[in-house]
């Protein structure tokens, strides 16, 4: 068979641990034989990290801009036990947010719903996905603990030194203030991500806040959202047959749970913490789970939504059997190279995604699976494979449905 021809690289950016043995295990066996692969090559690895003071995150970040599309193994975020085993200059930052912060994103997390893996909500056939804004609102903000008795009140002053008041609380007793924020331009770079992916996807965006209590501040959200929905994307919008729902964050939780999924989920940053984990939970693992992070020019950067499985990781290298669960990786490369397919007008590409993508749902749902799904499957006496063999058997689907 010839192989698939490619026309522009692919970002890759290699991680850590697990995931990095699984990486090259997932190119050797299900990308290679069958793609003549593009890619360029960012090792992102912790080691490597430390070598280039952290250019290389940042130089990956730039190739994303300049390509447009890229495929990321999960990393190592470095903490105080990081430094010393990998004798590390300086508590590197999160590659994650790092890259992030360069392209502006917002991150679309789906769960990959297979036959066999059931959601605890069992009206949710379709996946339901989450879009979290990542900047700002409790996650910057400014906290006091009030000792007593006094005045509490924003002030704003601005550039020529004029001053806005508004009275937070007169105090009495003890108690606690905070003071949030967040900007225009981020709140826009979210909604249009949002209302790109939902048209890249063709699903229903909702988006939910509280704007009935709090009148300014997430009032503001809500217009954003609207006036850039109603400017730039209602056409698009009634011409892909989709629709953009806004309602208050609590009915939202309502109707969500009595819905059948089949939608994006866009949530303030707190909201999008805390739905995110229960709506991943509730579809089964997250080794399950996929994440894309879209910027508003339309940059994608794909990956899976577990970190580097350390655990696993350890007993490899003792030399002990590992059944690591490789699915949400793969469609890290499905979704990379779909989408790059898309853009250069590569059919095949993106029929050699979609069949990758079956395999893997194939082999799972006639029994074979990683142990972490066999702890949860619906079907009876699963085979429970190893790293290796789990990767092999979707190699074998894939070359029977080729
Ligand atoms: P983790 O890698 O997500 O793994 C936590 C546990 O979840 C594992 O020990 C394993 O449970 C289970 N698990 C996760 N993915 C699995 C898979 N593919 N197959 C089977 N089981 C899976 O989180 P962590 O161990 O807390 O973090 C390890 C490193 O990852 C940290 O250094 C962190 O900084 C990094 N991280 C990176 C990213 C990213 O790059 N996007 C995200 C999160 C964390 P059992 O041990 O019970 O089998
Ligand atoms: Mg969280």
């Amino acid at each position: 068979m010839e192989k698939i021809k490619m026309t522009t690289p692919l970002v890759e950016m290699d991680g850590d641990e697990m995931t990095r043995i699984l990486w090259k295990i997932i190119k050797d066996e299900l990308l290679l034989p069958f793609i003549d692969l593009k890619t360029e090559y960012y090792d992102l690895g912790l080691e490597y990290r430390n070598e280039t003071d952290d250019k290389v995150t940042f130089e990956s970040a730039y190739a994303t801009k300049k390509y447009g599309v890229a495929v990321k193994c999960a990393t190592i975020t470095p903490n105080g036990a990081r430094m010393s085993e990998y004798n590390l200059k300086e508590m590197w930052k999160s590659p994650n947010g790092t890259i992030r912060a360069i392209l502006d994103g917002t991150v679309f997390r789906t769960p990959i719903t297979v036959k066999g893996i059931e959601p605890c909500v069992r009206n949710w056939t379709k996946p339901i996905t989450i879009a979290r804004h990542a900047y700002g609102d409790v996650y910057k903000a400014s906290e006091m603990k009030i000792p007593g008795p006094g005045k509490c009140e924003l002030v704003y002053t601005a550039e020529d030194g004029t001053e806005v008041r508004e009275l937070i609380h007169d105090f009495t007793g003890a108690g606690v203030i905070q003071g949030q924020h967040n900007l225009d331009s981020s709140i826009g770079s979210f909604a249009r991500s949002c209302f790109n992916y939902a048209l890249d996807t063709r699903q229903d965006l909702w988006f939910a806040t509280k704007d009935t209590i709090s009148k300014k501040y997430d009032h503001t959200f809500k217009d954003i959202f609207q006036e850039i929905y109603d400017v730039e994307y209602d056409a698009k919008f009634k011409e892909a047959g989709i629709e953009y729902f806004y309602t208050l964050i609590d009915d939202a939780v309502a109707r969500v749970m009595k819905a059948e999924g089949g939608f994006i989920w866009a949530c303030k940053n707190y909201d999008g913490d805390v739905m995110s984990d229960m709506v991943s939970s509730a579809f089964g693992s997250l080794a399950m789970m996929t994440s894309v992070l879209v910027s508003p020019e339309g940059y994608y950067e794909y990956e899976a939504a577990h970190g580097t499985v350390q655990r696993h990781y350890y007993k490899h290298l003792k030399g002990e059997e590992t059944s690591t669960n490789s699915v949400a990786t793969i469609f890290a490369w499905t979704g990379a190279l779909r989408k790059r397919g898309e853009l250069d007008g590569l059919g095949d590409l993106c029929r050699f995604a979609d069949k990758l993508e079956q395999a893997c749902l194939g082999t799972i749902e006639s029994g074979k699976m990683t142990k972490d799904l066999a702890l949860i499957t619906t079907i009876e006496n699963p085979t429970v494979l190893n790293s290796q063999e789990f990767i092999k058997a979707i190699r074998q689907a894939l070359e029977e449905i080729l």
